[in-house]
């Protein structure tokens, strides 16, 4: 079965067709901005050359009927028909406490995406587009939305209530909700079948350290605890995102600053994180680069970033009162050999001992603990548009 799996964002929308009987990815691509001068899209067919379009795409409805004509072109194309797609699978930010799983797209369910814009305003508004554009442009083909929040809908109250009068928590649902569920969920999963874990009760921590970065621990595959709050700002040290800091700091910068409390939010989250620590790049590859060239500050972001990594596995592994196996994810999770190693330094009392050879990989799905460690730790490689994919195949076969 074919499933089309669609990433709107608010100028740009990413697809990724895949035949999900050999989970292979038959086409991707990236529309570009979308409603903005320069619109492109950039199709990448399995087994054939890149195709690029520069056309005005003054919607989102323009830009899925560009990606079906691209899908069923002649030269490019992969498919013979539209009708050939079963499915079609979006990634929606945000579910509130609506849904702990993927469903199927009724009027109820787009009532729901619309009741969270408040929780996520610059992604759900985006996400409700992408789903009519694609009921617009195939009537009647199921349409799937699988929620970044859906994982996170396990963890009991103590985990998700902020301590703040309980009255915003009713009337607001202000509450820790968490995101990139379906990177973790994808990655616990597949940690507990590579290494064989017991199903029901193991205790797994997953790191997706990317641009974006949250840590989550799982009990038998349900998420218990995640790093990520509210809004994705919350937890790590990310690329742009400050993570964890007294909430007087906002009061403090505005008031110094001179800034809104709007304006003070943009800071922590578009120049904070490494690259405000930094100032040097968001990206861990500059990073490290500029701390071998003897730059303090590239060095200081770096070792904030692991330090609060390694405390996040400490505190959920109390959390948790143990830990199985932990595995990392994401750019920096799935590459980034120094970073890895230096997180599990500080991790000796659980008895995680790393093996240097195996942790030199890149990006493909090993053990990188040694064969006595207490604890195994591993790189699994997170693929969100297959986690899409499998669970619409899972609501629609
Ligand atoms: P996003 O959250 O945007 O999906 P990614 O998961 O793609 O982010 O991760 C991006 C991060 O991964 C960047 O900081 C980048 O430097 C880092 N990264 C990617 N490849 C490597 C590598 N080979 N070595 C170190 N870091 C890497």
């Amino acid at each position: 079965m074919k499933v089309l799996v669609i990433n709107a964002g608010s100028s740009s929308l990413k697809y990724q067709l895949i035949e999900t009987d050999t989970e292979e990815v038959l086409a991707k691509g990236l529309c570009e901005r979308i409603g903005i001068d320069g619109s492109k899209l950039t199709h990448t067919p399995e087994g054939k050359d890149k195709y690029v379009e520069e056309k005005p795409m003054p919607t989102h409805k323009t830009a899925v009927q560009m990606v079906l004509d691209a899908l069923i072109d002649r030269d490019h194309g992969v498919i013979s028909d539209i009708n050939d797609i079963a499915a079609v699978g979006h990634r929606v930010l945000h579910a509130g406490q609506y849904y702990s799983d993927s469903v199927i797209v009724t009027d109820d369910v787009k009532k729901v995406v619309k009741d969270c814009f408040p929780l996520g305003p610059l992604h759900n508004p985006a996400n409700l587009i992408g789903i009519e554009a694609c009921e617009d442009a195939m009537p009647g083909t199921p349409q799937v939305a699988v929620f970044d929040t859906a994982f996170g809908q396990s963890m009991t109250s103590k985990a998700y209530m902020y301590a703040i009068p309980y009255e915003y928590y009713e009337k607001y649902s202000i509450r820790k909700y968490g995101f990139h569920g379906t990177s973790h969920k994808f990655v616990s999963g597949r940690t507990i079948q590579f290494a064989d874990l017991d199903k029901d009760n193991c205790k797994v921590i997953v790191c997706h350290l990317g641009n974006g970065a949250s840590v989550s621990a799982s009990i038998g595959g349900k998420c218990v605890d995640t790093s990520m709050g509210l809004t994705p700002l919350e937890g790590l040290i990310m690329g742009t995102r400050s993570g964890d800091l007294d909430p007087a700091v906002v009061q403090f910068i505005a008031n110094n600053e001179n800034m809104t409390v709007d304006e003070v939010l943009d800071v922590l989250n578009k120049k904070s994180g490494v690259l405000g620590i930094s100032g040097v790049s968001s990206d861990f590859r500059d990073l490290s680069a500029a701390a071998s060239d003897g730059n303090e500050r590239a060095k200081i972001a770096l070792d904030a970033f692991i330090y609060r990594v390694a405390k996040y596995i400490g505190s959920y592994t109390a959390a948790m009162n143990g830990v199985d196996a932990i595995s990392f994810t994401g750019g920096i999770g799935e590459n980034d050999c120094d970073t890895r190693k230096k997180i599990c330094e500080y991790l000796g009392f659980l008895g995680i001992t790393i093996d240097d050879e195996k942790n030199g990989v890149r990006g493909t799905e090993t053990y990188i603990s040694t064969s006595d460690s207490k604890v195994k730790v591993m790189v699994i490689p997170t693929n969100e548009e297959l986690a899409i994919a499998r669970e619409t195949l899972a609501l629609v076969k």
